[in-house]
């Protein structure tokens, strides 16, 4: 890897180590035919062609009555005759004769030669007749047979994610089953003589392991598999079981803790000769210290330790790498905004920070964004507080009070 890649591990940009970490990614083999629902969060592993078109008749988007807009005087009202009532899931109705109207519902299919269908609220019924009051506009208030989708376009190509409304789309086509790639497998542990699992009494000088769990999360809520190898002490034997362990098993390997310089020594010549690894210095912060490569077949993402820089990595660089390699194209963006900053915001030039920042909107209905407070790598209740990332790019000095700045939502509506 290093003989490929053009940049210094010792000091990568975010975006650097980013364009490094796509070059070596390709989606996964492997698909499988799953029952729609079952298919929600992953990847189409196939083109979704569409077999009829949807609607499949010009249909009503107003409870009013379906006319032949010719029929309509240009100015005043006009009496039309009711040929009858047509309600939603009847078959399509037979044509109108001129000076008819049909009584008809929303979604109801319109006769085939009206064009036009008029609100109620514009109209006045007396026994069998109807007036139509003027100013109605030819087409409207009708849902085109297609307009959605037209038979045989491509509904949804490989690759795209599929959420509540694919989900939909693909049953507005009439499919109950779709081919998608198969989840990827990813196993994970933590590295340290310092961490306890829960359950275990705190050892004097030890810290419960919190990497495992918020890596749990991240990966679960994205659809991945995972398998949690649990703690593993900082000794080489113990190192390489794990390693060898992992990559049998998954995909990608993730683990947390033991990157950094103090501890990488023995993890270094090990990945040397289990796979193809190399360790980078990212001017970021959080999570400076990172290795990326590949335990044999495997993906090998080494996180930094401490738990806000194992979050703040894991969405900087894993993320869009698990999505790549699990078959999504185009990527899941999280789009970033610009809002003011109601605090001062501590930053030297040199990295680019993701600060923890809440997002919320003030009486005067405008959205601003404050810091969360201590930003320490270690401190995870800032993420738990937080509701979005404050970027600040790599050069930026420190932020005043008022000055607009770019954030990520952690959340969006699906
Ligand atoms: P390291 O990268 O191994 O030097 O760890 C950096 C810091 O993160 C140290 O303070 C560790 O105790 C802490 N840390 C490492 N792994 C975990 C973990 N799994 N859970 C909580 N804290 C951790
Ligand atoms: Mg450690």
């Amino acid at each position: 890897m290093n003989r490929v890649d053009d940049f210094d591990p010792q000091s990568m940009t975010v975006d650097q180590a980013r364009t490094v970490i796509a070059r070596h990614l390709k989606p996964v083999d492997g698909t499988m035919r799953v029952p729609l629902r079952a298919a929600l969060n992953r990847f189409l592993a196939e083109d979704i062609l569409t077999p009829v078109d949807v609607p499949a008749h010009i249909n009503a988007a107003m409870d009013g009555y379906a006319v032949l807009f010719a029929d309509l005087a240009a100015t005043g009202e006009t009496a039309l005759d009711i040929s009858g009532t047509i309600l939603a899931g009847s078959a399509p109705p037979p044509p109108l004769d001129p000076g008819q109207a049909a009584r008809i519902m929303t979604g109801a299919a319109v006769p085939d030669n009206a064009d036009t269908v008029v609100m109620q609220e514009q109209t006045r019924r007396e026994g069998n007749r109807v007036w139509i009051a003027p100013g109605q506009h030819s087409g409207q208030h009708v849902r085109l047979a297609g307009e959605d989708l037209h038979k045989g376009a491509t509904a949804l190509r490989r690759g795209k994610r599929l959420r509540a409304a694919e989900l939909g789309l693909i049953a507005s086509l009439g499919i109950g089953e779709v081919s998608v790639f198969r989840p990827l497998r990813v196993a994970f542990f933590s590295t340290g003589d310092e961490l306890a699992s829960i359950g275990q009494p705190l050892a004097n000088g030890q810290i419960y392991d919190s990497n495992r769990y918020t890596l749990y999360g991240m990966l679960t809520a994205q659809g991945f598999e995972c398998f949690d190898l649990g703690v593993v002490r900082d000794h080489p034997v113990a190192i390489e079981n794990a390693f060898e362990e992992a990559s049998r098993m998954a995909d990608v390997v993730i683990t947390s803790g033991g990157v950094s310089v103090g501890e990488a020594d023995f993890i270094k010549p090990l990945l040397a000769r289990m796979g193809d690894v190399v360790f980078w210095k990212i001017a970021m912060k959080p999570g400076r210290p990172l290795a990326y490569g590949h335990l044999g077949p495997c993906h090998f993402f080494g996180l930094p330790g401490n738990p806000v820089a194992v979050m703040v990595t894991f969405y900087a660089f894993v993320r869009d790498a698990l999505f790549t390699l699990a078959g999504a194209n185009p990527l899941p963006v999280v789009p970033r905004f610009t809002v003011r900053t109601t605090t001062t915001l501590k930053k030297v030039p040199g990295r680019t920070e993701f600060q923890r920042g809440i997002v919320s909107q003030n009486a005067q209905g405008e959205w601003t964004v404050h810091s969360t407070g201590n930003q320490g790598s270690g401190i995870l209740r800032s993420m738990s507080e937080a509701n979005c990332f404050i970027v600040l790019p790599q050069e930026q000095g420190p932020v005043e009070a008022g000055a607009e700045v770019e954030i990520q939502l952690f959340e969006g509506l699906i």
